[in-house]
């Protein structure tokens, strides 16, 4: 088995590390083909392929097994490509081994069992294989850690998270909402790399190029991208897998900012400690703003005046998105700030009714 440091797998001077590759293994011609194509660019580090399928209905396409291990082996050998497949169980574990994976990844379906993940950290007890770990399909940041706690408990050290986004009870343009500070809050957590799956978070090809961009632009450390020679044909996602040349064309429009963009070390932090202090006078500011709201409390208790009073909200509320959009900040974010703000000084004024 080849033996890397995860470590320098991030390590990209020649822009984002890049795992790609079809979202199933379906034969040896198609292997060979697309391992081949992508072993021409210089970008793509790891052949994925998907040799066990989890699908919604037992009649859809399941995946080759360890037939497809044995193309996914000698695509590797021929090309220099290190490969990585999907585990859900422990004998995945174990043949995926057998046929020299280089890395595996957990898929969204599978983190959201503690069950599962118990028996996959327990399966993989005493290796070192790299270990990619999707977020469960909920957006459930607690969830997603406790499988990187359950590995790293079996010794499993070599750990990254994939963001490939999460169910979303609205209809939203994307097949798996981004809602990209979970995978910040994982990073801030747990100090991990970050692969964004922009195929599997967007499943069509239209939103590919703006999201990977965005993901880098978020500090991502890399990207997973389905890649097959005949998407249309494929087996399965047929519709958000790209040809090797679209992906080729994909990478060279990318812009790859280093995470310090030329930014003195010196600079930066001089910056961040400015943000800290700005910081600090806005909460400065909401106590003082909070302690008026208990005065008014008061007075409007001792005169008997409703806590709130509707029309005077909205009208603040509209003066305040009116100067927002002067200021150029982002109406959502100044809206749901306001109304955290409005919510918490009802319930202060509420409480001194009780
Ligand atoms: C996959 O990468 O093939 C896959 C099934 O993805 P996910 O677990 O993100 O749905
Ligand atoms: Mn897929």
């Amino acid at each position: 088995m080849l033996m890397f440091d995860l470590k320098s797998w991030f390590a990209h001077p020649s822009g984002p590390f890049l795992i790609s590759g079809p979202c199933s293994v379906e034969s040896e011609k198609q292997m060979m083909e697309i391992a081949l194509a992508l072993s021409k660019i210089t970008q793509v580090k790891v052949l994925r392929g998907g040799i066990w399928k989890p699908r919604t209905r037992p009649s859809d396409f399941e995946g080759k097994g360890e037939e497809g291990l044995r193309w996914l082996l000698q695509a590797k050998r021929e090309t220099g490509l290190l490969t990585a497949t999907e585990v859900a169980i422990p004998a995945h574990v174990e043949l995926a081994l057998k046929y020299e994976v280089d890395a595996l990844w957990i898929g969204a379906r599978t983190v959201v069992n503690p069950f599962s993940i118990q028996a996959l950290a327990d399966a993989l007890k005493g290796t070192d294989i790299p270990v990619f770990i999707k977020n469960p399909v909920s957006p459930d940041l607690k969830l997603w850690i406790g499988a990187f706690e359950r590995l790293q408990k079996a010794g499993v050290i070599r750990l990254a998270g994939i963001h490939r986004g999460f169910q979303h009870y609205k209809e939203t343009p994307y097949r798996n909402f981004p809602m990209w500070e979970i995978p910040i809050g994982l990073v801030q957590k747990l100090n991990v790399p970050i692969v964004t799956d922009i195929s599997h978070m967007c499943g069509n090809r239209d939103l590919l190029q703006t999201t990977a961009q965005y993901a880098l632009d978020l500090a991502s450390d890399g990207l997973m991208i389905e890649c097959h020679c005949h998407p249309e044909a494929a087996l399965t996602d047929s519709q958000q897998q790209i040809t090797p040349d679209s992906l080729k064309e994909l990478i060279d429009k990318l812009e790859f900012r280093s995470k310090t963009s030329g930014m003195s070390e010196r600079d930066l932090a001089g910056m961040r400690s400015e943000i800290d202090d700005i910081d600090k006078e806005l909460l400065q500011l909401l106590a003082r703003r909070m302690d008026l709201s208990t005065q008014i409390g008061q007075y409007k208790k001792s005169h008997n005046v409703t806590v709130v009073q509707m029309d005077r909200w909205n009208k603040i509320l509209a003066d305040h998105l009116a100067m927002a959009e002067i200021l150029g900040l982002e109406k959502d974010m100044v809206q749901s700030l306001f109304e955290a703000i409005h919510k918490a000084s009802v319930d202060r004024q509420a409480r001194l009714d009780t």
